[in-house]
């Protein structure tokens, strides 16, 4: 069988941050899926600008392939997918088109009904699907986790995806020189899932609260065959939460340390958790065996919030877990919903209270997060519930605030970034863009990023406490402003 794999590129965000290059992992374990199956995969990576499209819908036009298959993660790739759905059956319209994905289990009814050019969505895991459908010749109506128009999808329903026995597969790891060669790691899967069920996480309703670990020893034995590979001894394990938040996970990390104990390589990790899943003898553990860096979601520490999220970490303890970590020399990145639809203007004193006490360990963005209620979550259905929605979309619900100070601060906010720091990320953005097409590192200098971080800063709490921004914050924007002209002149010299 010729398959084509195709991962379309995000949409074009209205903040830019630093663009990144990462190998799409569910993609990826089904080309792996494919190519052990015996089929004859090519893949074309949108976003990192791999394989030839152009050749590909030559190939099309003659009905090389026997099916298409779209990934379709998130919504931020959601219209470039669909887009490339249509063009594709306007080139091929005897090529089955699949897609698959969290986006698109989670809706895949809406998917069929909106594009009469997908014939097919894959619910939950995709490597199972893979090696049925070589079977079967390509007959997706011979597969148990494949619905069509006839067979309608079960999203209405509580639905969770099938843990298929995909975690065996081996990634295809075609895209990783592309990935290494502008300065990332490549992504490891070493666990899937988690037992948290905060209502706001779309894992929740896709993997139904479960958690699963792959075999350590197996995880341990693929970071040496990357290393033999492509010589690299840096990896980011992609978890949803490694360590689980279920008593099995807690054993397995058991495990997996006690697997890398047994290697003489010294790799290194960055990876993502809950706060409280760290305990105070585990975080040695982990600083010995090169966990360099754990990104960590506390959300809010507005005691109302947490209720809705299902999600309760207390400050004293979220200051004195992040405080043994720094100790430890353990990196944190820290995540943070600044706004919800409950916050109140205190609430947004506190969160930005514990954040003054943490500086280094945030990026400015945070300060203007948002809760996003993600179609099918239980938050949705919270504030749908509560009459706090206003437009409830397949991007989601988009909400109002309860308090009306609230709001005000909000707006405020929003207006101050967007005159005063907006067009300096998108010049930022666009030097890191231009050094990452030339295969350079987008280096931007540690100064001027604490310069605008603090910017922000400054601009939230104007937004906190007063109607305008005050004469303080604009002489320091007046600086900010001449630093990012130095900047991007040095850029130019340099190209
Ligand atoms: S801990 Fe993280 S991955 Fe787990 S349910 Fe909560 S937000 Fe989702």
């Amino acid at each position: 069988m010729r398959i084509l794999l195709i991962q379309p590129a995000g949409c074009l965000p209205a903040w830019p941050t630093r663009p990144r290059a990462v190998e799409p992992m569910g993609l990826l374990y089904v080309a792996g899926a494919f190519r052990d199956a015996g089929a004859d995969v090519e893949i074309i990576d949108m976003a990192l600008g791999f394989g030839d499209l152009e050749k590909a819908f030559l190939k099309l036009s003659s009905g090389y392939y026997d099916m298409v298959g779209i990934a379709l993660a998130s919504q931020a790739v959601l219209w470039n997918g669909l887009a490339m759905a249509w063009d594709i059956k306007n080139t091929a319209p005897g090529t089955p088109i699949f897609t698959g994905g969290v986006f698109a289990t989670l809706n895949a009814q809406w998917l069929l009904e909106a594009t009469p050019a997908i014939d097919c969505v894959v619910l939950g895991e995709g490597e199972a699907f893979a090696q049925q459908i070589v079977l079967e010749k390509g007959n997706y109506r011979k597969i148990d986790s494949a619905c069509y128009r006839d067979k309608p999808a079960m999203d209405q329903a509580p639905f969770f995806a099938p843990f298929s026995s995909g975690c065996n597969v081996r990634p295809d790891r075609r895209l990783l020189p592309r990935v290494l060669a502008r300065g990332e790691t490549p992504s490891i899967v070493a666990t899937r899932g988690c037992g948290g069920g905060c209502s706001f996480c779309c894992i929740s309703k896709y993997s139904g609260s479960r958690w699963r670990g792959r075999n350590a020893l197996d995880v341990v034995q693929e970071l040496k065959e990357l290393y033999e590979r492509f010589g690299t001894l840096q990896f980011h394990l992609i978890d949803d939460n490694l360590f689980g938040h279920t008593p099995s996970a807690r054993d397995w990390i058991r495990q997996f340390l006690s697997a890398l104990e047994s290697t003489d390589l010294q790799f290194s990790f960055k990876t993502t958790c809950r706060l409280d899943d760290l305990d105070t003898d585990l975080i040695p553990d982990i600083k010995r065996a090169g966990f360099k860096l754990l990104k960590i979601g506390v959300e809010t520490f507005s005691q109302a919030t947490q209720k809705k999220y299902s999600k309760r970490i207390k400050r004293s303890e979220a200051s004195s877990i992040l405080k043994i970590l720094e100790q430890k020399e353990i990196d944190v990145s820290l995540g943070l919903i600044m706004f919800d639809p409950w916050c109140t203007v205190d609430d947004l004193h506190e969160n930005m209270a514990f954040l003054d006490e943490q500086p280094k360990i945030w990026g400015r963005h945070l300060l203007r997060s948002e809760l996003k209620a993600y179609r099918g979550t239980r938050v949705e259905n919270l504030i749908e519930k509560e009459g706090l929605s206003m437009n409830r979309t397949i991007m989601g619900t988009q909400w109002q605030f309860r308090s009306s100070r609230t709001k005000a601060v909000f707006k405020k906010f929003d207006q101050f970034l967007k005159s005063n720091v907006l067009g300096i990320e998108w010049k930022i953005y666009n030097v890191q863009k231009a050094a990452l097409s030339k295969n350079l590192k987008p280096e931007v200098p540690a100064s001027f990023l604490e310069m605008l971080k603090l910017s922000w800063i400054k601009l939230f709490k104007d937004a906190l406490t007063g109607e305008s921004v005050s004469d303080k914050t604009m002489n320091y924007l007046q600086l900010l402003n001449n630093e990012t002209d130095r900047y991007v002149k040095k850029s130019e010299v340099i190209e």
